[in-house]
């Protein structure tokens, strides 16, 4: 697959419609099924949702939203070797949490098992499906090439009474599962291969999550796919640009079973592929068994169960993908256009707080030991209506060790000996000295406070260059960080040659613990919450915190070097 790097948004073109949404706009215009509009989204239950999902549900249940329309939810669940009902509740879970609801239209393939099975049953009858008996490979070797026609299998015209007795038998189960299959006898030498006897039935002998026993056949991809659209009366089958050879088998199967009077029309739209990650399912699930990652919702997996963890939202996903847009060419989009829609919503929302992440005790030296001043604090400045909230200031500060240097060079403008700086929200100070350990550490930096520079009064106009952060330390809580990194090293792992897994980022995971945490955020954090700690990024709560522990995801920090790039372009 030839990817190309976007770095710009896609144009939206015609009154912001994509493509699709214009095509569904046509169509209700020019009255077609009745006026109507049905989508569906159809995961196979065999792994969590992905952010590539999230393209496909936006699409799905977004158009139909637009329009007025309805979005089923179909699990495509025929094959009951990979599926679990783990991932059933999972997949149902992160659709609602992207905000949208399927209400009562919630289908499964298996409930068409019957319908599927009485269709081949048809089939066979009618001359145009065959039992085959060669092997996998013997099947594959006859397929031929694009430009050479394939080989009749030797079973191609057996009789139809043998071709029912052995589907039947195949169906109780009286063969091995790989012993048989039974194709669709359509035409070898078709230019589209996948009209050279598709196999539409295999043996699968593992009990279904659903159907149990019942069935020890199970229908295809292409057999079941536009089959089940069909009965669901679904309009627009909307999917991914690797389905585009198998539209006219999906035309065919729908033409054979029904009277042309309506056939769902399939469109396709570009996959997501994002950078720095990728979006198999199959290599996904490589590493939660593997445990390289710690579950499905690892905040470093691009699954929507792991962003929640992290702290994307859904508005951010949502506006992530309508930048990228739908085309009709595969791409690769970098992961930093996703993280600046992140930060862009958690500037709206997240409340500000303070944070030390690497402390270093500051002694304010002329300030009265004990006291306490409740300092107000806004909630966050981008929105005043959200308020403030008050936090101590004492004699005894954290503030981080990067915000102070000895001997620093010409623009530091943090705090060194003799310089001055804010401490935002309360006073000016100015640096009297230090204490080192043994080692020659620091270990204590010493200030003195001006009282007539409190924030709010008129002294605090001042002019100093720098201003820090700090949290008091009697009142400070003590919580830990997760900070992330890229999940794998290379921008593009699917591309690689070799093992993927040795493409993984060995430092994607920071564990910082004793970090310092104002009280007013301790009290208000409940797993899910997201906040902005100042000047460092946002963070949310994760449910791994207990009342006495609290664990922050860092979600994203503030600096964004893609609107930088942006504002170049
Ligand atoms: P599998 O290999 O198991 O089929 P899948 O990722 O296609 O993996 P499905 O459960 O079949 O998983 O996907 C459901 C829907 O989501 C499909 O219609 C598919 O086209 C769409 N989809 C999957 N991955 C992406 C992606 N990266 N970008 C956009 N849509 C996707
Ligand atoms: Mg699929």
């Amino acid at each position: 697959m030839e990817e190309k790097i976007i770095t710009e948004e896609v144009e939206n073109t015609s009154g912001g419609l994509n493509f699709v949404e214009q095509e569904i706009k046509k169509d209700l215009e020019e009255g077609k099924n009745g006026g109507r509009l049905n989508t569906r989204f159809p995961p196979e239950p065999n792994g969590y949702l992905h952010i590539g999902h999230a393209k496909a549900i936006i699409m799905d249940f977004g158009s139909a939203e637009k329009f007025g329309g309805t979005c089923n939810l179909r699990f495509d669940d025929t094959n009951p070797q990979k599926e679990d009902t783990e991932y059933v509740d999972s997949i149902m879970r992160d659709i609602k949490w992207l905000g949208y609801d399927w209400e009562d239209r919630l289908y499964y393939a298996s409930d068409y098992f019957q319908k599927l099975y009485d269709f081949a049953i048809r089939l066979i009858k009618e001359g145009k499906a065959y039992v085959d008996e060669q092997t996998s490979e013997q099947i594959a070797q006859q397929k031929g090439t694009p430009t050479e026609p394939g080989t009749n299998s030797p079973y191609r015209d057996r009789p139809i009474e043998e071709n029912l007795d052995l589907f039947e038998r195949m169906n109780k189960g009286e063969f091995e599962e790989g012993s048989m299959v039974l194709r669709a006898k359509i035409d070898m030498a078709n230019s589209n291969m996948h009209f050279r006897d598709p196999i539409i039935y295999r043996i699968i002998k593992t009990p279904h999550w659903r159907t149990g026993d019942k069935w020890k056949v199970y229908p295809m991809y292409d057999f079941a796919h536009g089959q089940s659209d069909f009965f669901e009366g679904v309009t627009h089958s909307i999917c991914t640009l690797e389905f585009v050879p198998h539209r006219p088998l999906y035309e065919y199967f729908v033409k054979e079973l029904a009277d042309e009077s309506y056939c769902p029309r399939q469109i396709e739209f570009n996959r997501l592929n994002l950078t720095y990650t990728v979006m198999s399912k199959r290599k996904l699930l490589q590493l939660v068994k593997e445990g390289l990652v710690n579950g499905w919702d690892d905040p470093r997996m691009p699954t929507l169960c792991g962003l929640r963890r992290r702290g994307y939202t859904p508005s951010a996903i949502k506006d992530f993908v309508n930048r990228i847009g739908y085309t009709k060419y595969e791409a690769l989009n970098h992961i930093e256009l996703l993280e600046h829609s992140v930060r862009e919503d958690l500037n709206k929302t997240a409340v500000r707080v303070s944070a030390v992440v690497n402390p270093v005790k500051l002694v304010i030296t002329n300030y009265p030991d004990g006291k306490t001043e409740m300092m107000e604090m806004d909630n966050n400045p981008e929105n005043p209506s959200e308020g403030k909230h008050e936090m101590p200031f004492s004699k005894e500060l954290w503030i981080e060790r990067e915000d102070f240097m000895e001997n620093p060079p010409k623009k530091f403008f943090r705090l060194s000996p003799d310089k001055e700086v804010r401490l935002k929200g309360a006073y000016i100070i100015k640096c009297t000295g230090l204490k080192k350990n043994d080692a020659g550490e620091i270990e204590e930096i010493y200030a003195e406070y001006d009282p007539d520079t409190k924030s709010g009064m008129p002294g605090s106009d001042r002019k100093v260059k720098g201003t820090l952060h700090w949290v008091s330390a009697p009142t400070a809580v003590d919580v830990e960080v997760r900070d992330y990194d890229r999940l794998f090293s290379v921008e593009n792992p699917s591309a690689e040659e070799g093992d993927f897994r040795e493409l993984l980022n060995p430092d994607s995971l920071k564990l910082i613990k004793g970090v310092k945490l104002e009280p007013w955020a301790a009290e208000h954090a409940k797993p899910g919450n997201h906040f902005q700690f100042t000047r460092l990024g946002y963070y949310t709560v994760d449910p791994d915190s207990t009342p006495g522990h609290l664990v922050f995801n860092k979600t994203i920090g503030l600096k964004d070097t893609w609107a930088k790039e942006m504002k170049k372009l």
